[in-house]
């Protein structure tokens, strides 16, 4: 398996992850074969979130015993030092672990980013720190590329976790990537196979091959970690299959032919319409609605099975689809066709 650096320390981790957050819909047995074999077939970065329904739990039991093998990563979607605190002390404990590698604050959105600054979130994770109970502090962020330089530049987190497909090529490739890269700041790409959008497409039936006799998935998953700039990939997973159909890009991760780098490029134009990229370019809405946020939740209720969760997030908002006007002008900045009050109204219906 390649490994690549991360962050500061020169962490070697592998250029593949298991992203945890589809374990919540397997069982315990499953999650043990499929963790173990991951960790025994040279996977060494392991995430979750506080928030990933049991996964933490599902991996501090299957992993048990072998927590020196791998760096383990949560996040959290607390930004004050109390929340803070006490999410961190159940992570440890859910985890099953003294210490956790690489702790992020989850999802971070708007005003949320200076909380952490200025409520205590990022002093408790510098204690907690001190005191050996995480080793590295990160940041996700899902659309807002303002805020993503914003951590990038402020040289306090050692990773950013964005997430990162060939949907995204346009909007981050080009300049926050080796941005980045250049100042220190290891590059997790969740969502490589965008929720798992390119790992099926209409026109590329399951079955079928590249020449090279990989999967619309692997060639997907290559073209994500052929992006120098990018440390590691953490394509959710719950069967063996995908396992080691992911081990094999890992271990032989090499440059796409024109051909292929076409058919995935295809299956973007194809999903791509109507498909929201949480690119963020349709705020602000007038009524304050969040667009993109709310069609992630509705991904998660729908794809990952966190069905509670998105509920709870979504109800937590400050306004929620229902507030839609109607007045379209999202419909004017959003480039990929997204139907978005029609759709919202659907979103609503889902999470309320
Ligand atoms: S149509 Fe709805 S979501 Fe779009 S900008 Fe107007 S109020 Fe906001
Ligand atoms: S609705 Fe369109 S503009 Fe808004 S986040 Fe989704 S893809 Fe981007």
């Amino acid at each position: 398996m390649q490994k690549r650096t991360l962050g500061k320390k020169g962490w070697e981790i592998s250029v593949i992850g298991f992203g945890g957050i589809k374990l919540p819909l397997i069982s315990q047995k499953e999650c043990e074969i499929l963790l173990n074999r991951a960790i025994d077939e040279g996977i060494n970065f392991v995430d979750t979130a506080d928030c990933y329904g049991d996964s933490e739990e599902k991996i501090g039991f299957a992993l048990r015993g072998r927590r020196k093998e791998f760096y383990l990563a949560t996040k959290i979607d607390e930004r004050d030092g109390i929340g803070v605190r006490k999410k961190l002390e159940r992570c440890l404990r859910r985890l099953r672990t003294d210490w956790i590698d690489l702790i992020l604050f989850h999802d971070v959105r708007g005003s949320e980013y200076e909380r952490i600054f200025d409520s205590g979130g990022l002093e408790t994770l510098e204690k907690a720190r001190e005191e050996g109970k995480i080793l590295e502090i990160g940041i996700s962020i899902h659309h807002s590329l303002p805020i993503m330089v914003k951590a990038i530049e402020s040289g306090v987190f050692s990773a950013l976790m964005v997430a990162y497909s060939a949907f995204d090529e346009d909007r981050l490739a080009a300049e926050l990537l080796p941005m980045a890269h250049k100042m220190g700041v290891g590059l997790i790409a969740m969502k490589p196979l965008a929720g798992g959008v390119l790992a099926e497409r209409p026109s590329f039936p399951k079955n079928k091959k590249f020449i090279q006799g990989e999967s619309l998935a692997q060639v997907s998953l290559q073209y994500v970690i052929t992006n120098p700039n990018i440390t590691c990939a953490i394509p959710g997973m719950t069967e063996l299959h995908e396992l080691n159909e992911n081990l094999q890009v890992g271990r032989l991760p090499r440059e796409l032919t024109v051909e292929e780098i076409k058919a995935v490029m295809e299956c973007v134009g194809e999903a791509g319409k109507g498909f929201c990229r949480n690119c963020g370019y349709c705020l602000p809405c007038p009524e304050g609605i969040p667009i993109p946020d709310i069609f992630r939740f509705e991904s998660y209720y729908d794809r990952y099975n966190l069905k509670g969760w998105a509920r709870e997030q979504y109800r937590s908002l400050v306004v929620n689809a229902d507030a839609c006007s109607g007045c379209e002008q999202c419909l004017e900045l959003c480039p990929y066709e997204v139907s978005i009050p029609e759709k919202l109204e659907i979103a609503h219906q889902t999470l309320q």
